[in-house]
């Protein structure tokens, strides 16, 4: 590490996944699902929590090589059954209101090769057994962040040309770093004028309420309609407790849900995705009454069909976000193939769950209800990125008048 500073700056970077990620107060569970190869993040954190008054911080540890051992080797019930302790533990979290911190450093090749049928059957197994902590997660009863931390593995991905792997790691730090606003004097506060920043752009798409976007570019036409009192939300937000807590740090999106039965037109992708350790590039969806009815991608197309294939919300959308083009993340020009950096250079669409507050009085809504104001119900969510500087998108009021909200992938 020749990163001048790193230790300084690796303890700000855990003081605000504290302070602001999950917004730690006196009393609050936390847990971190990180890496083993993050161990020295992973003890700041914990240092950072309890220091902000934390009752217990919880580590859930995770490792890319034993994930691809369990993987290709497990035997086919262990793959499909997750032990019970495992989901006995997630529910006590829950019991506990534990806030969730996810430190992502996957490399994003990690899974390649594996058969995509069993990885595949794992996450579905997975997602139905954790499904009581994805519907609170989405519905903020509990705090939740996730944040980057640089491996070997992810940073060779992202900087192969550079010599050795000290070089790319040090590099993708200091991406993670300057994105997160590390190097500003005090980034906690940094945080909060963002933030703001972002609030005001969702509260303007709020009032306006419009029926329907139509996005055109190279690819692309297509029309979402949009849920009647449908919600925007930009950087932080707040659970039902009224606490506040920032889901996603860097982030530069305002998003909503569009509704799940009113989407028709043709949408290609611009940007690789890594999805399951596997990185499928070149998609394009056909969308007939909010569902995909005809796909295709240039790599990694199998895997994009099982994730289809995962349930019946899968082929629908949740999730449709604004970035502009000059977003800083974009400019970096570097693509860091994982969603939470390259989701921030992009307008970008989920398949799979809405969130629950992308609506007026979701998150007191149950599961049938959501579904019935047209909020998609899936055990996926999975962004995938279609902005680019040369997309359009215009508001489409009630009355028919449309208005233009980007021209030439920014702002209009
Ligand atoms: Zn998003
Ligand atoms: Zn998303």
């Amino acid at each position: 590490m020749v990163l001048p500073n790193f230790k300084e700056n690796l303890k700000k970077y855990a003081r605000l996944i504290a302070e602001i990620g999950v917004g730690t107060k006196k009393g609050h569970t936390v847990s971190i699902n990180i890496s083993v190869d993050q161990a020295p993040l992973a003890r700041l954190i914990t240092e950072e929590a309890y220091k902000l008054g934390a009752a217990e911080v919880v580590l859930l540890w995770n490792d890319d090589v034993i994930t691809r051992e369990f993987l290709e080797h497990t035997d086919e019930d262990r793959l499909v059954n997750i032990p019970k302790s495992k989901i006995i533990q997630a529910d006590e979290l829950l019991e506990k209101r534990a806030s969730r911190i996810s430190v992502v450093s996957q490399d994003p090749a990690a899974l390649a090769g594996v058969n995509p049928e069993r990885v595949a059957s794992y996450q579905a197994a997975n997602g139905k057994a954790m499904i009581a902590t994805r519907i609170a997660t989405q519905a903020n009863q509990v705090n939740w962040t996730v944040v980057g931390a640089a491996s070997p593995g992810w940073a060779k991905v992202v900087f192969p040309n550079l010599a050795t792997e000290e070089e790319q790691v040090d590099a993708l730090w200091d991406e993670i770093f300057k994105t997160t606003r590390i190097y500003d004097e005090n980034p906690v506060a940094a945080w909060k004028a963002h933030d703001k920043k972002l609030a005001d752009k969702a509260s303007k798409l709020n009032k306006e309420q419009f029926d329907a976007l139509h996005y055109t570019a190279p690819g692309t036409d297509i029309i979402f309609g949009m849920p009647k009192h449908h919600l925007w939300d930009g950087a932080g937000t707040k659970n039902v407790r009224g606490e506040f807590f920032m889901p996603n740090m860097p982030t530069e999106e305002v998003f909503s849900a569009p509704d799940r039965n009113r989407v028709d037109g043709v949408i290609s992708s611009t940007k690789p995705l890594s999805y399951g350790g596997t990185i499928i590039d070149g998609m394009k969806f056909t969308f007939k009454e909010g569902k995909v009815v005809d796909f295709s991608a240039e790599l990694g197309e199998e895997v994009l069909a099982k994730l289809l294939d995962t349930d019946e919300g899968a082929r629908h959308l949740g999730e449709i976000a604004l970035v502009p083009d000059p977003s800083p993340i974009s400019q970096s020009g570097i693509i860091f193939f994982n969603t939470l950096f390259d989701e921030n250079a992009s307008n970008h669409l989920a398949l799979g769950s809405a969130y629950a507050f992308s609506i007026e009085g979701g998150t007191e809504m149950s599961e049938e209800e959501l579904k019935e104001a047209g909020l998609n119900r899936s055990n996926i969510h999975v962004d995938f990125m279609v902005g680019s500087d040369k997309m359009n998108i215009d508001g489409i009021r009630a009355d028919g008048t449309r208005v233009p909200i980007f021209h030439n992938g920014d702002w209009a």
